[in-house]
């Protein structure tokens, strides 16, 4: 194996260096990093065969700061795409990588650089621009994918970038495209008719995560134990969040997979609502490892959270 590859090693560079924009018959699979699953999951939907997808996280972390291995040196290294959140969202782990990674083809302003918030306006940008308190949210709410609707946008991005970087293969991403949009599109239909029994319906969560999930399916999202995102809550910020959550008689607390589960319990059992454990991205908890499956779990979850109405 050792020696055929050594045999090859002078074609693969003749490939490498002359090969690029060309269409070589036995084309290498677009190299693609993802820092996050929900984003991994639609650059596979949209590259099929074409692409190998690696994403950063598996699904069980925050976000906001995902703990760096030795490991995705190299993989950033050889990427021909990154395709990140963007507003910020990783900004505590992707500049160090990008810089270890001695990857021009990805860095900031370069084609493969696939940053998916492009033509996502955010919610709650901060007036102020003191971040001395370690707001995680500089440039406005970054998740923004739990919007199933604003995941489209997401999708589009990824779906530019890939054509940009093989227009040949435009053809065979359109058609992936459109037949993941359909499937989505579909999906949305059935999440929207499902959680309208319970619309209206107040919740808080740990983080700040569901600001557009709430906007898109007409729930009422009241407030976060978090004092503000990135910033652990005061037993005081608590006290007040306990007797808002009673006077307003709000029935759900939403814990995120990547927070201790005592304080989201114990908040919900003074304010006497249901604590629900809901992914933020695919893989968060059990049976979720696509964004439909995801999207699927958190529907059916909080619906079956809320109390009937008598
Ligand atoms: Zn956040």
């Amino acid at each position: 194996m050792k020696i055929r590859l050594m045999r090859l090693l002078p074609a693969l560079l003749i490939t490498a260096l002359f090969g690029m924009g060309a269409t070589p018959a036995h084309a290498e699979k677009i190299r693609i990093v993802a820092t996050l699953t929900d984003l991994a999951d639609f650059a596979r939907a949209v590259g099929g065969d074409l692409v190998e997808v690696k994403s950063l996280a598996t699904g069980v972390e925050d976000t906001h700061g995902v703990p760096m291995k030795p490991s995705f040196v190299p993989v950033m290294n050889r990427a021909d795409l990154l395709i990140l959140v963007g507003f910020d969202c990783e900004h505590a782990f992707l500049p160090a990588l990008l810089e270890a990674s001695k990857n021009p083809r990805i860095q900031n302003n370069r084609p493969g650089y696939v940053d998916c918030s492009k033509g996502i306006i955010p919610r709650d940008v901060p007036k102020s621009t003191d971040h001395s308190e370690g707001d995680v949210h500089p440039y406005g709410n970054p998740h923004y994918i739990l919007d199933p609707v604003l995941a489209k946008t997401a999708i589009g991005n990824i779906y530019n970038a890939m054509v940009a970087f093989s227009p040949q293969h435009k053809a065979e991403f359109t058609r992936n495209r459109d037949a993941y949009l359909a499937k989505l599109n579909a999906k949305i239909s059935e999440w929207e008719k499902a959680v309208k029994p319970i619309r209206g319906t107040k919740f808080v969560s740990y983080h700040e995560h569901w600001p557009y999930f709430a906007a898109r399916f007409g729930l009422n999202y009241v407030g976060t134990i978090e004092l503000k995102p990135g910033v652990d809550p005061s037993p005081r910020h608590i006290q007040a969040l306990v007797t808002e959550m009673k006077a307003e008689h709000v029935p759900v607390v939403v814990r995120e997979p990547q927070f201790p589960e005592k304080a989201p319990k114990r908040i919900a059992e003074q304010a006497g609502a249901v604590m629900v454990t809901l992914p933020i991205m695919p893989g968060g908890v059990p049976n979720t490892e696509t964004y439909i499956k995801m999207m699927d779990y958190i529907v059916r979850t909080m619906v079956a959270a809320v109390p009937a109405k008598k």
